[in-house]
Protein backbone atom coordinates (compact mmCIF):
# COMPACT_ATOMS: atom_id res chain seq x y z
CA UNK A 1 0.00 0.00 0.00
CA UNK A 2 1.59 3.32 -1.30
CA UNK A 3 1.83 5.93 2.06
CA UNK A 4 1.23 9.42 1.41
CA UNK A 5 3.20 12.47 3.30
CA UNK A 6 1.84 16.37 2.88
CA UNK A 7 4.22 18.77 3.37
CA UNK A 8 2.53 22.63 4.30
CA UNK A 9 3.95 25.59 4.69
CA UNK A 10 2.88 28.42 7.60
CA UNK A 11 3.05 31.83 8.29
CA UNK A 12 5.65 32.89 5.51
CA UNK A 13 6.24 31.22 2.17
CA UNK A 14 10.01 30.56 1.11
CA UNK A 15 10.88 28.47 3.98
CA UNK A 16 12.35 25.59 2.29
CA UNK A 17 9.59 23.09 2.76
CA UNK A 18 10.54 21.21 -0.91
CA UNK A 19 14.23 21.13 0.91
CA UNK A 20 12.05 19.63 3.95
CA UNK A 21 10.23 17.33 1.76
CA UNK A 22 13.31 16.44 -0.49
CA UNK A 23 15.54 15.72 2.43
CA UNK A 24 13.05 13.45 4.38
CA UNK A 25 13.00 11.57 0.89
CA UNK A 26 16.86 11.34 0.50
CA UNK A 27 16.27 9.15 3.97
CA UNK A 28 13.64 6.97 3.12
CA UNK A 29 14.92 6.30 -0.38
CA UNK A 30 18.28 5.59 1.86
CA UNK A 31 16.60 3.02 3.93
CA UNK A 32 15.37 1.07 1.08
CA UNK A 33 11.94 2.81 -0.25
CA UNK A 34 11.07 4.11 -3.25
CA UNK A 35 10.56 7.43 -2.91
CA UNK A 36 8.05 9.31 -5.73
CA UNK A 37 7.70 13.16 -5.10
CA UNK A 38 5.01 15.82 -6.20
CA UNK A 39 4.54 19.66 -5.91
CA UNK A 40 1.07 21.73 -6.08
CA UNK A 41 1.56 24.64 -6.59
CA UNK A 42 -1.66 27.28 -5.99
CA UNK A 43 -1.53 29.91 -8.79
CA UNK A 44 -3.78 29.63 -12.22
CA UNK A 45 -1.07 28.87 -14.99
CA UNK A 46 -1.54 25.87 -16.62
CA UNK A 47 2.46 25.66 -15.72
CA UNK A 48 5.09 27.52 -15.39
CA UNK A 49 6.41 26.88 -19.12
CA UNK A 50 5.21 30.21 -20.07
CA UNK A 51 6.02 32.58 -16.73
CA UNK A 52 8.89 34.80 -16.65
CA UNK A 53 11.68 33.84 -14.86
CA UNK A 54 11.20 37.18 -12.78
CA UNK A 55 8.37 35.58 -11.57
CA UNK A 56 8.94 32.27 -11.07
CA UNK A 57 13.10 31.62 -11.33
CA UNK A 58 13.89 28.81 -14.06
CA UNK A 59 11.65 26.24 -15.57
CA UNK A 60 12.51 22.92 -14.52
CA UNK A 61 11.86 20.30 -17.80
CA UNK A 62 11.43 16.60 -16.72
CA UNK A 63 12.42 13.71 -18.95
CA UNK A 64 8.61 13.49 -20.45
CA UNK A 65 8.73 17.14 -21.42
CA UNK A 66 6.85 18.86 -18.48
CA UNK A 67 8.11 22.55 -17.89
CA UNK A 68 7.51 22.52 -14.33
CA UNK A 69 8.75 24.25 -11.21
CA UNK A 70 11.77 24.68 -9.42
CA UNK A 71 11.09 22.77 -6.93
CA UNK A 72 11.48 19.63 -9.02
CA UNK A 73 14.99 20.13 -9.74
CA UNK A 74 15.63 20.24 -5.96
CA UNK A 75 13.74 16.93 -5.60
CA UNK A 76 15.60 15.48 -8.11
CA UNK A 77 18.69 15.90 -7.47
CA UNK A 78 18.22 15.08 -3.48
CA UNK A 79 16.11 11.78 -4.12
CA UNK A 80 18.04 11.28 -7.67
CA UNK A 81 14.63 9.87 -8.84
CA UNK A 82 13.89 11.10 -12.34
CA UNK A 83 10.35 12.94 -11.89
CA UNK A 84 7.22 13.67 -14.52
CA UNK A 85 4.77 15.67 -15.25
CA UNK A 86 2.35 14.33 -12.49
CA UNK A 87 5.15 15.70 -10.08
CA UNK A 88 3.79 18.95 -10.91
CA UNK A 89 0.42 20.12 -10.46
CA UNK A 90 -0.83 23.82 -10.59
CA UNK A 91 -4.27 25.01 -9.83
CA UNK A 92 -4.65 26.32 -13.54
CA UNK A 93 -4.38 22.62 -14.34
CA UNK A 94 -6.81 21.16 -12.29
CA UNK A 95 -9.09 23.86 -13.32
CA UNK A 96 -8.48 23.33 -16.56
CA UNK A 97 -9.30 19.59 -16.48
CA UNK A 98 -12.59 20.32 -14.71
CA UNK A 99 -13.57 22.77 -16.79
CA UNK A 100 -12.86 20.98 -19.95
CA UNK A 101 -14.77 18.01 -18.78
CA UNK A 102 -17.63 21.13 -18.13
CA UNK A 103 -17.08 21.79 -21.84
CA UNK A 104 -17.52 17.90 -23.13
CA UNK A 105 -21.00 17.87 -20.98
CA UNK A 106 -18.89 15.09 -18.68
CA UNK A 107 -20.88 16.55 -15.58
CA UNK A 108 -24.15 15.34 -16.23
CA UNK A 109 -25.66 19.04 -16.18
CA UNK A 110 -24.82 19.04 -12.56
CA UNK A 111 -23.39 22.42 -11.15
CA UNK A 112 -19.54 22.23 -10.92
CA UNK A 113 -18.25 23.28 -7.90
CA UNK A 114 -14.64 23.60 -5.76
CA UNK A 115 -16.27 20.32 -3.78
CA UNK A 116 -16.06 17.80 -4.88
CA UNK A 117 -14.94 18.49 -8.57
CA UNK A 118 -11.72 20.60 -8.22
CA UNK A 119 -11.09 18.58 -4.66
CA UNK A 120 -11.65 15.00 -6.77
CA UNK A 121 -9.51 16.26 -9.52
CA UNK A 122 -6.75 17.09 -6.95
CA UNK A 123 -7.10 13.73 -5.35
CA UNK A 124 -6.88 12.09 -8.97
CA UNK A 125 -3.61 13.44 -9.05
CA UNK A 126 -2.21 12.24 -5.31
CA UNK A 127 -3.35 8.66 -6.33
CA UNK A 128 -2.48 8.94 -9.70
CA UNK A 129 1.39 9.37 -8.73
CA UNK A 130 1.34 5.86 -6.96
CA UNK A 131 1.22 4.84 -10.62
CA UNK A 132 5.56 5.61 -10.44
CA UNK A 133 5.01 2.11 -8.09
CA UNK A 134 6.20 4.29 -4.85
CA UNK A 135 5.89 3.18 -1.24
CA UNK A 136 6.11 6.40 -0.30
CA UNK A 137 4.50 10.01 -2.56
CA UNK A 138 5.86 12.91 -0.96
CA UNK A 139 4.03 16.15 -1.55
CA UNK A 140 4.76 19.55 -1.29
CA UNK A 141 1.42 22.12 -0.57
CA UNK A 142 2.89 25.25 -2.18
CA UNK A 143 2.24 28.68 -0.73
CA UNK A 144 0.82 28.74 2.84
CA UNK A 145 -1.97 27.43 4.71
CA UNK A 146 -4.34 30.31 5.33
CA UNK A 147 -3.98 31.35 1.50
CA UNK A 148 -7.04 31.79 -0.52
CA UNK A 149 -5.53 29.69 -3.22
CA UNK A 150 -4.39 26.83 -1.30
CA UNK A 151 -7.39 25.68 0.35
CA UNK A 152 -8.65 23.33 -2.26
CA UNK A 153 -5.64 21.89 -1.91
CA UNK A 154 -5.45 21.49 2.21
CA UNK A 155 -9.28 20.37 2.05
CA UNK A 156 -8.14 17.71 -0.89
CA UNK A 157 -5.25 16.55 1.48
CA UNK A 158 -7.96 16.51 4.14
CA UNK A 159 -10.12 14.31 2.77
CA UNK A 160 -7.43 11.80 1.89
CA UNK A 161 -6.51 11.37 5.25
CA UNK A 162 -10.18 10.77 6.23
CA UNK A 163 -10.11 8.19 3.24
CA UNK A 164 -6.78 6.06 3.85
CA UNK A 165 -6.29 6.60 7.71
CA UNK A 166 -3.69 8.10 9.59
CA UNK A 167 -1.44 4.83 8.86
CA UNK A 168 -1.61 5.66 5.40
CA UNK A 169 -1.37 9.39 5.68
CA UNK A 170 1.14 12.07 7.79
CA UNK A 171 0.97 15.89 7.54
CA UNK A 172 4.66 17.75 8.07
CA UNK A 173 4.17 21.45 8.80
CA UNK A 174 7.01 23.42 8.10
CA UNK A 175 6.06 26.89 9.94
CA UNK A 176 8.60 30.24 10.72
CA UNK A 177 9.65 30.51 14.14
CA UNK A 178 11.03 34.08 14.43
CA UNK A 179 13.37 35.31 16.83
CA UNK A 180 12.98 38.52 18.57
CA UNK A 181 16.51 40.52 18.93
CA UNK A 182 15.33 42.65 21.18
CA UNK A 183 14.45 40.11 24.01
CA UNK A 184 16.54 37.95 22.84
CA UNK A 185 13.91 34.77 22.48
CA UNK A 186 12.15 32.58 20.25
CA UNK A 187 8.65 33.36 19.89
CA UNK A 188 6.48 30.57 19.20
CA UNK A 189 2.80 32.36 18.39
CA UNK A 190 3.09 32.73 14.89
CA UNK A 191 3.60 28.98 14.84
CA UNK A 192 0.85 28.21 16.99
CA UNK A 193 -1.47 30.43 14.77
CA UNK A 194 -0.56 28.45 11.88
CA UNK A 195 -1.21 25.17 13.39
CA UNK A 196 -4.75 26.38 14.48
CA UNK A 197 -5.34 27.42 11.23
CA UNK A 198 -5.09 24.20 10.03
CA UNK A 199 -7.50 23.07 12.66
CA UNK A 200 -9.78 25.28 11.10
CA UNK A 201 -9.25 23.53 7.89
CA UNK A 202 -9.54 20.30 9.68
CA UNK A 203 -5.93 19.22 9.74
CA UNK A 204 -3.87 18.31 12.71
CA UNK A 205 -0.05 18.43 11.85
CA UNK A 206 1.57 15.35 13.18
CA UNK A 207 5.34 16.38 12.62
CA UNK A 208 5.96 20.28 12.85
CA UNK A 209 9.26 21.68 11.56
CA UNK A 210 9.70 25.32 13.14
CA UNK A 211 12.02 27.09 10.83
CA UNK A 212 14.63 28.91 12.84
CA UNK A 213 17.65 30.74 12.51
CA UNK A 214 19.49 28.77 14.54
CA UNK A 215 19.20 25.70 17.16
CA UNK A 216 16.32 26.05 19.11
CA UNK A 217 16.07 25.53 23.13
CA UNK A 218 14.29 22.66 24.98
CA UNK A 219 11.64 24.61 26.31
CA UNK A 220 10.57 26.10 22.70
CA UNK A 221 10.46 22.59 21.28
CA UNK A 222 7.87 21.84 24.57
CA UNK A 223 5.77 24.77 24.18
CA UNK A 224 5.39 23.50 20.39
CA UNK A 225 4.99 20.12 21.54
CA UNK A 226 1.95 21.54 24.23
CA UNK A 227 0.52 24.15 22.00
CA UNK A 228 0.17 21.78 18.90
CA UNK A 229 -0.62 18.73 20.53
CA UNK A 230 2.38 16.44 19.05
CA UNK A 231 5.13 14.61 20.91
CA UNK A 232 7.74 16.17 21.74
CA UNK A 233 10.10 13.98 19.19
CA UNK A 234 7.63 14.84 16.56
CA UNK A 235 9.37 18.66 16.89
CA UNK A 236 12.37 18.64 14.11
CA UNK A 237 14.49 21.50 14.29
CA UNK A 238 15.80 22.69 11.02
CA UNK A 239 18.11 26.07 11.44
CA UNK A 240 19.23 27.85 8.39
CA UNK A 241 21.96 26.09 7.38
CA UNK A 242 25.17 27.11 4.98
CA UNK A 243 24.24 25.15 2.71
CA UNK A 244 20.69 23.23 1.57
CA UNK A 245 22.33 19.69 1.12
CA UNK A 246 23.06 19.89 4.98
CA UNK A 247 19.59 19.35 5.78
CA UNK A 248 19.46 15.90 5.03
CA UNK A 249 22.14 15.17 7.77
CA UNK A 250 19.80 17.61 10.38
CA UNK A 251 16.93 15.62 10.03
CA UNK A 252 18.62 12.24 9.92
CA UNK A 253 20.08 13.28 13.41
CA UNK A 254 17.03 13.73 14.70
CA UNK A 255 15.31 10.49 13.36
CA UNK A 256 12.56 12.22 11.26
CA UNK A 257 12.84 9.03 8.80
CA UNK A 258 12.25 6.60 11.57
CA UNK A 259 9.04 8.57 12.89
CA UNK A 260 7.31 8.58 9.88
CA UNK A 261 8.01 5.07 9.49
CA UNK A 262 6.64 4.15 12.72
CA UNK A 263 2.96 6.36 12.39
CA UNK A 264 2.94 4.49 8.46
CA UNK A 265 4.17 0.74 9.54
CA UNK A 266 7.25 1.04 6.87
CA UNK A 267 10.18 -1.39 7.56
CA UNK A 268 13.33 0.66 6.84
CA UNK A 269 16.69 -1.14 6.19
CA UNK A 270 19.82 0.95 7.87
CA UNK A 271 20.09 4.20 6.20
CA UNK A 272 22.64 4.50 3.99
CA UNK A 273 23.89 7.87 4.82
CA UNK A 274 27.53 7.62 3.59
CA UNK A 275 27.30 8.69 0.41
CA UNK A 276 25.29 11.91 1.67
CA UNK A 277 28.18 12.51 3.75
CA UNK A 278 30.72 12.23 1.83
CA UNK A 279 29.33 14.92 -0.48
CA UNK A 280 29.50 17.10 1.97
CA UNK A 281 32.58 16.35 3.40
CA UNK A 282 33.49 17.51 -0.33
CA UNK A 283 31.57 20.48 -0.23
CA UNK A 284 33.12 21.99 3.22
CA UNK A 285 36.68 21.01 2.40
CA UNK A 286 36.13 22.73 -1.40
CA UNK A 287 37.63 25.62 -0.07
CA UNK A 288 40.02 26.95 -3.13
CA UNK A 289 37.75 29.36 -5.48
CA UNK A 290 37.30 28.62 -9.44
CA UNK A 291 36.54 31.74 -11.21
CA UNK A 292 33.46 31.66 -13.94
CA UNK A 293 31.26 34.28 -15.75
CA UNK A 294 27.53 33.43 -16.77
CA UNK A 295 26.98 35.77 -19.63
CA UNK A 296 23.12 36.06 -19.43
CA UNK A 297 19.57 38.25 -19.25
CA UNK A 298 18.30 37.17 -15.79
CA UNK A 299 21.86 37.53 -13.96
CA UNK A 300 20.29 39.85 -10.83
CA UNK A 301 17.98 37.11 -10.59
CA UNK A 302 19.83 33.55 -9.59
CA UNK A 303 17.28 31.58 -9.19
CA UNK A 304 16.56 31.76 -12.87
CA UNK A 305 19.44 29.47 -13.61
CA UNK A 306 19.02 27.74 -10.46
CA UNK A 307 20.27 24.21 -11.67
CA UNK A 308 23.36 25.75 -13.79
CA UNK A 309 24.08 26.72 -10.86
CA UNK A 310 23.59 23.98 -8.84
CA UNK A 311 25.59 21.92 -11.52
CA UNK A 312 28.55 24.04 -11.40
CA UNK A 313 28.58 23.72 -7.98
CA UNK A 314 28.33 19.78 -8.16
CA UNK A 315 31.03 19.57 -10.63
CA UNK A 316 33.28 22.06 -8.44
CA UNK A 317 32.69 20.21 -5.58
CA UNK A 318 33.65 16.53 -7.15
CA UNK A 319 37.27 18.50 -8.46
CA UNK A 320 37.98 20.14 -4.73
CA UNK A 321 36.80 23.80 -5.95
CA UNK A 322 33.76 26.65 -4.54
CA UNK A 323 32.78 27.57 -7.83
CA UNK A 324 32.71 31.81 -7.85
CA UNK A 325 30.30 32.81 -10.22
CA UNK A 326 30.43 36.31 -12.16
CA UNK A 327 27.48 37.34 -13.35
CA UNK A 328 27.67 39.33 -16.84
CA UNK A 329 24.09 41.17 -17.90
CA UNK A 330 24.24 40.37 -21.32
CA UNK A 331 22.53 43.64 -22.52
CA UNK A 332 25.86 45.62 -20.94
CA UNK A 333 28.56 43.63 -23.64
CA UNK A 334 28.75 45.98 -26.75
CA UNK A 335 31.43 46.07 -29.48
CA UNK A 336 33.71 48.81 -27.49
CA UNK A 337 33.23 47.01 -24.38
CA UNK A 338 33.42 43.85 -24.35
CA UNK A 339 37.16 42.47 -24.15
CA UNK A 340 37.49 44.58 -20.99
CA UNK A 341 34.55 43.28 -19.60
CA UNK A 342 35.41 39.61 -20.07
CA UNK A 343 39.19 40.20 -19.82
CA UNK A 344 39.49 38.32 -16.45
CA UNK A 345 37.10 35.16 -17.12
CA UNK A 346 38.57 32.06 -16.84
CA UNK A 347 36.04 30.27 -17.94
CA UNK A 348 32.72 31.29 -20.18
CA UNK A 349 29.14 29.92 -19.84
CA UNK A 350 26.39 30.97 -21.88
CA UNK A 351 23.12 29.78 -20.61
CA UNK A 352 19.96 29.26 -22.27
CA UNK A 353 16.87 31.79 -22.92
CA UNK A 354 14.48 32.99 -24.94
CA UNK A 355 13.99 36.36 -27.06
CA UNK A 356 15.89 39.27 -28.62
CA UNK A 357 17.43 41.35 -25.60
CA UNK A 358 20.85 40.89 -24.68
CA UNK A 359 22.08 38.91 -27.84
CA UNK A 360 24.67 40.92 -29.19
CA UNK A 361 26.75 40.78 -26.14
CA UNK A 362 26.36 36.96 -25.86
CA UNK A 363 27.73 36.55 -29.29
CA UNK A 364 30.54 38.76 -27.92
CA UNK A 365 31.03 36.57 -25.16
CA UNK A 366 31.13 33.49 -28.01
CA UNK A 367 33.46 35.26 -29.81
CA UNK A 368 35.74 36.38 -27.08
CA UNK A 369 35.87 32.88 -25.59
CA UNK A 370 36.81 31.15 -28.67
CA UNK A 371 39.55 33.79 -29.73
CA UNK A 372 41.26 33.76 -26.51
CA UNK A 373 41.06 30.17 -25.80
CA UNK A 374 39.11 30.50 -22.81
CA UNK A 375 36.90 27.58 -21.91
CA UNK A 376 33.20 27.57 -23.26
CA UNK A 377 30.26 25.96 -22.38
CA UNK A 378 27.03 27.23 -24.37
CA UNK A 379 24.04 25.42 -23.46
CA UNK A 380 20.63 25.56 -25.73
CA UNK A 381 20.75 29.11 -26.57
CA UNK A 382 24.29 29.37 -25.61
CA UNK A 383 25.42 26.63 -28.34
CA UNK A 384 22.89 28.61 -30.96
CA UNK A 385 24.71 32.01 -30.12
CA UNK A 386 28.35 29.96 -30.98
CA UNK A 387 26.84 28.55 -34.09
CA UNK A 388 25.61 32.43 -35.19
CA UNK A 389 29.19 33.86 -34.00
CA UNK A 390 30.82 31.10 -35.72
CA UNK A 391 29.30 31.55 -38.89
CA UNK A 392 29.61 35.35 -38.43
CA UNK A 393 32.86 35.76 -37.77
CA UNK A 394 34.90 32.61 -39.02
CA UNK A 395 32.67 32.01 -42.09
CA UNK A 396 31.90 35.60 -42.53
CA UNK A 397 28.11 35.02 -43.29
CA UNK A 398 26.51 37.90 -44.11
CA UNK A 399 23.37 38.13 -41.62
CA UNK A 400 24.13 34.52 -40.15
CA UNK A 401 21.21 34.48 -37.41
CA UNK A 402 18.20 32.74 -36.06
CA UNK A 403 15.21 33.42 -37.29
CA UNK A 404 14.00 34.03 -33.59
CA UNK A 405 15.88 36.89 -33.31
CA UNK A 406 15.20 38.24 -37.25
CA UNK A 407 12.77 36.55 -39.00
CA UNK A 408 13.92 37.87 -42.62
CA UNK A 409 17.38 37.03 -42.46
CA UNK A 410 18.99 35.56 -46.02
CA UNK A 411 20.89 32.75 -43.47
CA UNK A 412 19.26 31.33 -40.90
CA UNK A 413 21.93 29.34 -38.92
CA UNK A 414 19.49 28.22 -36.91
CA UNK A 415 15.60 27.68 -38.01
CA UNK A 416 12.47 27.09 -37.17
CA UNK A 417 11.48 23.08 -36.96
CA UNK A 418 9.42 23.06 -40.26
CA UNK A 419 5.28 22.38 -39.22
CA UNK A 420 6.17 23.36 -35.55
CA UNK A 421 2.92 26.11 -34.47
CA UNK A 422 4.28 29.33 -33.83
CA UNK A 423 1.18 31.13 -33.02
CA UNK A 424 0.73 29.76 -29.22
CA UNK A 425 3.55 30.30 -26.95
CA UNK A 426 2.90 27.44 -24.45
CA UNK A 427 3.50 24.01 -25.43
CA UNK A 428 5.27 24.33 -28.71
CA UNK A 429 8.47 23.57 -27.85
CA UNK A 430 10.90 20.43 -28.08
CA UNK A 431 10.62 18.74 -24.85
CA UNK A 432 12.04 16.33 -22.60
CA UNK A 433 14.31 13.58 -23.10
CA UNK A 434 15.91 12.66 -26.57
CA UNK A 435 18.84 10.16 -27.31
CA UNK A 436 21.82 12.14 -28.51
CA UNK A 437 24.20 9.86 -30.51
CA UNK A 438 28.05 10.80 -29.89
CA UNK A 439 30.68 10.69 -32.10
CA UNK A 440 33.73 8.89 -31.57
CA UNK A 441 36.85 10.86 -31.08
CA UNK A 442 35.67 14.10 -29.79
CA UNK A 443 35.24 15.63 -26.81
CA UNK A 444 31.23 15.09 -26.00
CA UNK A 445 32.34 11.20 -26.24
CA UNK A 446 35.40 11.63 -24.02
CA UNK A 447 33.49 13.38 -21.87
CA UNK A 448 30.37 11.31 -21.53
CA UNK A 449 32.63 8.02 -21.84
CA UNK A 450 29.51 6.42 -23.96
CA UNK A 451 28.06 6.53 -27.30
CA UNK A 452 25.19 8.17 -26.38
CA UNK A 453 23.33 10.58 -24.12
CA UNK A 454 20.46 11.42 -22.86
CA UNK A 455 19.64 14.52 -22.22
CA UNK A 456 16.38 17.48 -21.87
CA UNK A 457 15.17 19.86 -23.96
CA UNK A 458 13.14 22.60 -24.00
CA UNK A 459 14.08 25.00 -27.66
CA UNK A 460 12.34 26.03 -30.34
CA UNK A 461 14.68 26.64 -32.86
CA UNK A 462 17.58 24.09 -34.20
CA UNK A 463 20.46 24.06 -36.30
CA UNK A 464 19.94 24.35 -39.91
CA UNK A 465 21.41 21.27 -41.59
CA UNK A 466 22.48 23.36 -44.91
CA UNK A 467 25.12 25.16 -43.58
CA UNK A 468 26.58 21.97 -41.92
CA UNK A 469 29.58 21.54 -44.49
CA UNK A 470 30.54 25.07 -44.43
CA UNK A 471 30.78 25.03 -40.56
CA UNK A 472 33.01 21.39 -40.94
CA UNK A 473 35.30 22.55 -43.37
CA UNK A 474 35.85 25.45 -41.52
CA UNK A 475 37.17 23.39 -38.14
CA UNK A 476 33.61 23.04 -36.18
CA UNK A 477 32.88 19.51 -35.79
CA UNK A 478 29.03 17.67 -34.68
CA UNK A 479 30.15 15.60 -32.25
CA UNK A 480 26.48 14.77 -31.04
CA UNK A 481 23.37 14.40 -33.14
CA UNK A 482 19.62 13.47 -32.75
CA UNK A 483 19.20 10.46 -35.20
CA UNK A 484 15.90 10.19 -36.05
CA UNK A 485 15.63 13.63 -36.90
CA UNK A 486 18.90 14.31 -37.76
CA UNK A 487 19.04 17.32 -35.45
CA UNK A 488 22.26 18.17 -34.23
CA UNK A 489 22.93 18.15 -30.37
CA UNK A 490 26.46 19.31 -29.66
CA UNK A 491 28.67 21.07 -31.70
CA UNK A 492 32.54 21.62 -30.65
CA UNK A 493 35.95 23.46 -32.02
CA UNK A 494 38.92 20.52 -31.67
CA UNK A 495 41.84 23.50 -31.92
CA UNK A 496 40.16 25.08 -28.70
CA UNK A 497 41.12 24.60 -25.49
CA UNK A 498 37.67 23.45 -24.33
CA UNK A 499 34.99 24.92 -26.66
CA UNK A 500 31.28 22.90 -26.48
CA UNK A 501 27.96 23.57 -26.99
CA UNK A 502 24.84 21.25 -26.46
CA UNK A 503 21.17 22.15 -27.76
CA UNK A 504 19.83 20.45 -24.92
CA UNK A 505 19.85 20.94 -21.24
CA UNK A 506 22.76 19.66 -19.51
CA UNK A 507 22.11 21.16 -15.94
CA UNK A 508 19.00 19.06 -15.32
CA UNK A 509 20.39 15.89 -14.82
CA UNK A 510 23.82 16.54 -12.47
CA UNK A 511 22.75 14.58 -8.85
CA UNK A 512 25.34 15.15 -6.06
CA UNK A 513 28.54 12.87 -6.88
CA UNK A 514 27.02 12.92 -10.27
CA UNK A 515 28.05 16.07 -11.74
CA UNK A 516 26.79 16.28 -15.31
CA UNK A 517 29.84 15.63 -17.23
CA UNK A 518 29.64 18.36 -19.90
CA UNK A 519 30.05 20.75 -16.60
CA UNK A 520 32.48 18.25 -15.00
CA UNK A 521 34.21 18.76 -18.52
CA UNK A 522 33.95 22.38 -18.09
CA UNK A 523 35.27 23.13 -14.15
CA UNK A 524 38.08 20.69 -15.40
CA UNK A 525 39.14 22.39 -18.51
CA UNK A 526 39.28 25.75 -16.35
CA UNK A 527 41.22 24.28 -13.53
CA UNK A 528 43.86 22.96 -15.81
CA UNK A 529 44.95 26.34 -17.44
N1 LIG B 1 15.30 30.48 -27.74
C1 LIG B 1 15.93 29.31 -28.23
C2 LIG B 1 14.95 28.34 -28.87
O1 LIG B 1 13.77 28.45 -28.68
C3 LIG B 1 16.72 28.62 -27.13
C4 LIG B 1 15.86 28.12 -26.01
C5 LIG B 1 16.64 27.83 -24.76
O2 LIG B 1 17.76 28.26 -24.59
N2 LIG B 1 16.05 27.10 -23.85
O3 LIG B 1 15.32 27.44 -29.57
Amino acid sequence: MTKYIFVTGGVVSGLGKGITGSSLGVLLKNSGLKVFMQKFDPYLNVDPGTMSPYQHGEVYVTEDGAETDLDLGHYERFIDENLTRNSSVTSGRIYLSVLEAERRGDWDGKTVQVIPHITDEIKKKVYAAKNSGADVVITEIGGTVGDIESQPFIESIRQIRMELGRENVLFIHVPLLPYLKVSNEYKTKPVQHSVKEMLSLGIQPDIIVPRSESDIPKEVRDKISLFCNIPLENVIVAPDETSIYHVPITLYNQNLHRIVAKQLGLQLKPTKIEPWKDFLKKLESSQKELQLYIVGKYVELKDAYLSVVESLQIAGFENGYKVKIEWIQAGNLNDSNYEQILKNAKGILVPGGFGQRGIRGKILAAKFARENNIPYLGICLGMQIAAIEFAQNVLKIKNANSTEFDPTTSNPIIDIIKGKDTENLGGTLRLGLYQTKLKSNTLAHKLYASDFAYERHRHRYEFNNNYREQFQNAGMIFSGEYLEKNLIEIIEIPSHKFFIAAQYHPEFTSRPNKPNPLFNGFIKAIIQQ
